[in-house]
């Protein structure tokens, strides 16, 4: 159920494709000697990835990057033939040959991996392009020293293998101060230099800020082109990208002493307007702002009283003018003044997990040049 109708969808979002491209292009900016790619995993953390590859194709993106093969053969449909689409997660045991048939290169993170793609390079007798991703401290994915050892020592383990490219992926990025970063970096030297020399990718959009010696040759920002701060507890460069708007069902006014919603959670402490908008935690609007969220209101900040609901936040619109409020009123629930971050720390999580729980039942619209496609 996707309702695209704001005059029945309970809550409009809008996302700007113009900001996120130009967040891209403020990215790649930073990046003197490489290149830039856009990893738009998770249906570009939530945005739609059917039309955020495409606006960010248009702006000059060649390189993009998801998680699963079903996400990459999706995105393929709907990008021209001059785009590379990597699969972070490499292909699950058997599905190395829907990776080819889609034309999607995988990034490589086992031996084992390795050696399905080298199989199947055999099988069709042509080189195969891959990825291959060496672990420097995430200890989740990617060659570990051990296995460098073992394809060190194993002549053929490259052949059929078209290597565009050694990454892997910083832990900490977003903490600048932080040790591991430098760690990894000498890590990830050492590591290429037992491999055959090409490309090499280390920076997330926060690693792009740790300076010039983390870029190399493909950054890979994500959370960034959304609008999430890559630095943390710094001034935020990006543009924001999303608006989130909620409409009023009803309003009603409550005496002194009456509890709101689920749990009898908040009580009125004076006579106070209750204003009831159509989003909850259904749709992304995590339950831990229960009691603490912030909405606006011609940009006035506005309290979230009681829980949040499957389906409805309660907020306090007393300090509101009467006539300003009233059902189908949109109340600012996310956006410039109010953004992902600060929703986040609010709520006890990263912006990541805010902008990726953003629910199915908004209203979304696309705003930008882009969004014509
Ligand atoms: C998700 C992901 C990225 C993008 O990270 P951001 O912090 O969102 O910029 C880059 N590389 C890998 C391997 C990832 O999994």
């Amino acid at each position: 159920m996707t309702p695209q109708n704001p005059i029945t969808a309970g809550a409009l979002l809008t996302i700007d494709l113009d900001a996120i491209c130009d967040n891209w292009r403020a990215l790649r900016g930073r990046i003197a000697g490489g290149d830039c790619a856009a990893v738009v995993k998770a249906d570009a953390y939530g945005l739609g990835a059917r039309r955020v590859g495409p606006a960010l194709h248009a702006a000059g993106c060649r390189h993009f990057f998801v998680a699963h093969v079903d996400e990459g053969i999706a995105l393929r449909s709907v990008l021209p033939d001059d785009a590379t689409i990597f699969i972070l997660h490499g292909p699950p045991p058997g599905a190395e040959p829907e990776v080819l048939a889609h034309g999607l290169v995988p990034v490589i993170n086992s031996l084992q991996q390795l050696a399905a793609w080298r199989g199947l390079a055999r099988q069709t007798g042509r080189a195969l392009p891959a990825i291959l991703q060496v672990d420097t401290g995430m200890a989740h994915l990617g060659l570990t020293n051990a296995d460098l050892d073992a394809l060190g020592a194993d002549p053929e383990a490259l052949t059929g293998i078209d290597l565009r490219l050694v990454m892997s992926h910083l832990v900490s990025a977003e903490a600048p101060e932080d040790p591991i970063n430098s760690l990894q970096l000498q890590r990830f030297v050492a590591a290429r230099r037992r491999l055959p020399s090409v490309p090499a990718s280390l920076a997330n959009s926060s690693g792009i800020f740790l300076g010039p010696n983390f870029h190399f040759d493909l950054g890979r920002p994500g959370a960034a082109l959304y609008g999430v701060a890559p630095i943390a507890g710094a001034a935020n460069p990006m543009r924001s990208v999303i608006r989130l708007q909620g409409k009023v069902i009803q309003t009603r006014h409550i005496d002194a002493g009456t509890a709101v919603g689920y749990g009898q959670h908040w009580t009125a402490a004076r006579p106070t307007r209750v204003a009831t908008v159509s989003v909850g935690y259904a749709d992304g609007y995590l339950r831990s702002l229960s009691n603490r969220g912030q909405v606006h209101l011609d940009g006035q900040a506005l309290p979230l009283v009681g829980r949040v609901s499957m389906d409805t936040i309660t907020i306090d619109v007393t300090e509101v003018p009467e006539d300003r409020i009233h059902a189908g009123t949109l109340i600012d629930l996310a956006g410039p003044g109010n953004g992902v971050d600060a929703i986040a720390a609010c709520a006890g999580t990263i912006g990541y997990e805010v902008l990726t729980s953003l629910g199915q039942r908004y209203a979304r619209q696309y705003v930008g040049s882009g969004a014509q496609a």
